[in-house]
């Protein structure tokens, strides 16, 4: 199968999204299961916006099997009602980058679940840089509305 050019390929040892699924680098987690992780983007477009990732490294949607895609996106599903329970969203985006042409950054599967309200219609969203206190207070809130 045809692999998409990405310079930030790596192998799962020197992956950051591995290092997070394994706990070596820290991460403001918001949801686990036996397959999938969801945690907050560092650099978030918006309080909230959460990145759901296989554990199992692999570059782009194509390295996956077809039952984990499903898997994949039912988890960013989940965790979509969750983050725009505790953030008040009006909306969410899924963004899901494959190769660098696409912006991919990390070459390791996942899906960006961002959420919007009213006043970001049509508008292009920035990046924010939120404090350690207010990532850690998003993450609790949406790990809450996680809850059953
Ligand atoms: P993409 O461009 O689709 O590959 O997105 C990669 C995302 O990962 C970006 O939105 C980054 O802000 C985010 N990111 C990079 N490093 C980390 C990290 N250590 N923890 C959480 N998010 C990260
Ligand atoms: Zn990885």
């Amino acid at each position: 199968m045809k692999r998409l050019f990405n310079s930030a390929s790596v192998g799962p040892d020197r992956c950051i999204f591995c290092k997070i699924v394994r706990g070596d680098l820290p991460s403001n987690k918001v949801y686990e299961d036996a397959h999938y992780l969801a945690f907050l983007d560092i650099n978030p477009f918006s309080k909230g916006h959460t990145l759901v990732c296989p554990k199992e490294h692999g570059e782009t949607i194509w390295d996956m099997k077809e039952d984990e895609i499903g898997g994949l996106f039912l988890a960013a599903s989940k965790v979509s009602k969750a983050v725009v329970e505790a953030t008040g969203a009006e909306g969410f985006r899924f963004v899901q980058n494959n190769g660098e042409a696409a912006n991919q950054a990390v070459a390791h599967v996942h899906v960006h679940v961002i959420p919007v309200m009213m006043e970001h219609k049509g508008k292009t969203m920035n990046r924010l840089k939120l404090d350690e206190a207010e990532m850690q207070a998003t993450a609790s809130a949406i790990r809450t509305a996680m809850a059953p």
